[in-house]
């Protein structure tokens, strides 16, 4: 049976998302250990593991994984004019770039950052997210490989061995957290295992070699040793809003957001604005999940007290389920499919749970409340 929070709006079906005795769900949990958390003592232990890892040599302090949007943003920016490191921005190119989001990236470039860029071969790219897209109902799952991995590529050829993640998402947003220590340094197993589902190399077929998936191929264990690499989540050491991030980044920029206002699927207008295949992720989600990118935009507000949960209930209600028509011709061209071809691999997503053919449509079986 399908719950939700009784706090937030998630529901049950998020996958490895937990639930309480009372029907809360551990990211509000999560959320209220967060008021305890001293910060000025994490700042303290930010500013020690910066001085232990930062490089001796070479131009570079740090890496962030950098997406051109508010939140990596956010974290380059203080790193480097508060906290006075020189981060190399590395980017995993969106599958389908969207233009707000070059605009973004150039205009936080010229306030003096350096930067990589991986653009992978677009062939395998497409053939692989057509494939997930089938499969799996989830076009992102190589770039989800890729934008783990590239990052520590470069990290150990660059000898460069602090990165900085954003958030831990299993502990912020609902799901299963493995260690307290997986909440400051990440454990790529867990992100194996959670966002990719199964290991890169398992995708070689007919078109696609071994060397096709070099971007999406972890480094050996043996290498990320040698240089000694920590990944951080900036998250554990600074308090973490999305909202609050937005209202940094816009004030050291001029920050460009979805020109009609708000994205499909949600009330926000700056957030994910990078790759046009992400509304259709989002759409997905709500498909095989029931939660849609309102419910998600709603959840972390309401956790981090900046909305009631009546007020996300009329967003979520009023936008969850709104078809992702923006990028709908880009998405068709990208995945190489027909409109009737894109809606049947659509409707073998939905979950029999939450979803029922009736009179000639899909209706869900519940309501949100
Ligand atoms: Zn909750």
């Amino acid at each position: 049976m399908i719950l939700f929070c009784k706090k937030c709006l998630m529901p049950n079906t998020r996958p490895r998302v937990q639930f309480d005795a009372d029907g809360i769900c551990n990211a509000c949990h999560n959320a209220e250990q967060k008021l305890q958390i001293d910060w000025d003592d994490r700042k303290k232990q930010f500013l020690e593991y910066v001085e232990r890892f930062r490089p001796s040599q070479g131009p570079y302090d740090c890496i962030v994984p950098w997406s051109g949007g508010k939140d990596s943003s956010y974290i380059a920016h203080r790193l480097k004019f508060e906290f006075g490191l020189n981060p190399l921005l590395v980017t995993f190119s969106p599958l389908i770039p969207n233009e707000v989001g070059q605009i973004n990236r150039e205009t936080f470039l010229g306030l003096g950052f350096d930067q990589i860029m991986v653009r992978p071969n677009q062939k395998v790219a497409r053939r692989l997210a057509r494939r997930f897209f089938r499969e799996r109902g989830n076009p992102k799952v190589a770039w989800d490989a890729g934008v783990n991995t590239v990052p520590v590529q470069i990290a150990v050829r660059f000898n460069i061995p602090l990165i900085f993640y954003a958030e831990h998402g299993e502990s912020e947003y609902g799901g299963r957290v493995l260690s307290e220590e997986s909440k400051k340094i990440r454990d790529f197993t867990e992100v194996l295992e959670h966002q990719i589902g199964d290991d890169p190399r398992n995708w070689v077929d007919d078109e696609i070699n071994e060397h096709d998936l070099a971007p999406y191929i972890y480094p050996e264990q043996s290498e990320i040793d040698r240089v000694g690499v920590k990944a951080m989540y900036f998250a554990y050491f600074f308090r973490w809003s999305m909202l609050e991030n937005y209202r940094y980044i816009s004030k050291v920029m001029p920050f460009a957001t979805e020109p009609k206002g708000r994205c499909d699927g949600t009330f926000t207008n700056f957030d994910s604005l990078d790759d046009k295949i992400d509304n259709l992720y989002y759409y997905l989600q709500f498909i095989k999940f029931g939660f849609g990118r309102a419910t998600r935009d709603a959840c972390r507000m309401i956790q981090n007290g900046q909305m009631t949960r009546e007020e996300g209930l009329e967003l979520a209600r009023k936008y969850d389920d709104e078809f992702p028509q923006t990028h709908f011709n880009s998405h068709l061209e990208y995945l190489g499919l027909s409109e009737p071809e894109f809606h049947a691999i659509i409707d073998q997503h939905r979950n029999p749970e939450l979803w029922e053919h009736r009179g000639n449509a899909w209706k869900l079986r519940y309501t949100l409340e």
